[in-house]
């Protein structure tokens, strides 16, 4: 994939606290740290992935990008401009740019709009694609572009499969023609060979319009499939953040290890030692002193209670949060035995090149109707 020098984003310093009220006073009993102190880059063309356990503050950091809630402190620049101070037309402007695709297809679209109104709606409040004529053959251009047919303009959301769905809000992302685009677990809601396709179609258009992601998982088998780099966030914070052949080869911090145990093998013969997370994940109202990691990890030692470590960038654009990162010992290699994950495997066999080809070729036999 593309990339400028330039970055198309930078993020610095991010910090989303919200307030926690009670009674009828609305007292402030205190403050849920959702994201606190995130900083990343994200080039033009690239992928970047956001990854960790669910109320690790991903989500929330992905709306935050896109100003659809308010940050408490930090910096986003977007294309140049300091998104957080953009208002009126030229917040409506920045909105055009960066565009959302939520996980449940279904209820982020409108049941009582058809697909040509839906799609056509972004069109119509951007002033893009003219008149009503010229609205409709944008929005059978776009139909075609994520695999769907021009008949489907008419059509409502309840008449369309899952994968379809996602189809259509990847279309009405698209209308207006944004250079990024953050995908909250786009295929968790999909069957898996459906998922595949959507991860597939994803990818297609970022080849050809030069579209950069944020792609929000809780899951690394997708991933893997698609980012450039994985940034793996922990109760607010980015704990390590790495180019994806590194991370996945060569995780450093306990807690990536332990994501990247638990993806099962794809070979039915394949065992790996397993790293259990001990306990819950701490709440975030109250996070634990130090690094907020030290109650679930295997190497915690005194100065992990009291001390925060940093994000250190070992010059290689690979990055960690832990003091003993140098010390921590490589996740084992991958042993005969454990049970394959349909997931991953059926997710491995479609990105051969053959079997893209094979998918590609069905899907224009079906008329992008075949889900
Ligand atoms: Fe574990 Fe300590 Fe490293 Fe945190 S700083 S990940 S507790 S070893």
């Amino acid at each position: 994939m593309s990339s400028s020098a330039q970055p198309l984003l930078n993020v610095r310093g991010l910090v989303k606290h919200f307030s926690m009220r009670k009674g009828i006073l609305q007292r402030e009993v205190g403050r849920v740290r959702a994201v606190d102190g995130v900083d990343l880059t994200l080039k033009a063309g690239e992928t970047l992935a956001l990854v960790g356990e669910s109320g690790c503050g991903k989500s929330t950091l992905g709306r935050l990008i896109l100003r659809l809630i308010e940050a408490t402190s930090g910096e986003i620049e977007f294309d140049g401009q300091d998104v957080r101070k953009l208002g009126g037309s030229d917040l409506r402007a920045m909105r055009r740019r960066m565009q959302i695709i939520f996980q449940d297809p279904y209820a982020s679209l409108n049941p009582t709009m058809t697909v040509g109104e839906m799609i056509g709606e972004p069109l119509m409040l951007h002033g893009l694609a003219g008149g009503a004529a010229g609205r409709k053959a944008r929005v059978e251009e776009l139909l075609g572009l994520v695999g769907l047919m021009p008949h489907h303009i008419r059509r409502y959301p309840h008449e369309f499969s899952g994968g379809q769905r996602q189809r259509i809000g990847i279309a009405r992302a698209l209308a207006v023609e944004p250079r990024l685009i953050v995908a909250d677990e786009p295929v968790s809601a999909l069957d898996v060979s459906i998922q595949a396709q959507v991860i597939n179609l994803l990818r297609d258009l970022q080849r050809r319009f030069g579209l950069s992601y944020i792609l929000i998982s809780h899951g690394l088998a997708v991933v893997k499939h698609i980012s450039d780099r994985v940034a793996v966030m922990y109760l607010g914070k980015i704990v390590e953040i790495a180019d994806k052949r590194a991370l996945f080869r060569n995780p450093r911090h306990p807690y990536t290890q332990a994501l990247l145990s638990a993806i099962p093998v794809p070979d039915p013969k394949a065992k790996r030692a397993r790293t259990i997370l001990q306990g819950d994940v701490p709440s975030p109202l109250k996070p634990p002193s130090g690094c907020r990691f030290h109650t679930r990890c295997q190497f915690a030692e005194a100065r992990c209670r009291v001390e925060e470590p940093v994000l250190e960038n070992d010059g290689a654009g690979h990055s960690t949060s832990c003091h003993f990162w140098r010390q921590i010992p490589a996740v084992e290699p991958v042993k005969p035995g454990i049970d394959a994950d349909p997931v991953l495997v059926k997710l491995q066999a479609f990105f051969k090149p053959e079997a893209m080809a094979a998918g590609r070729a069905a899907r224009l036999a079906s008329n992008g109707a075949g889900e």
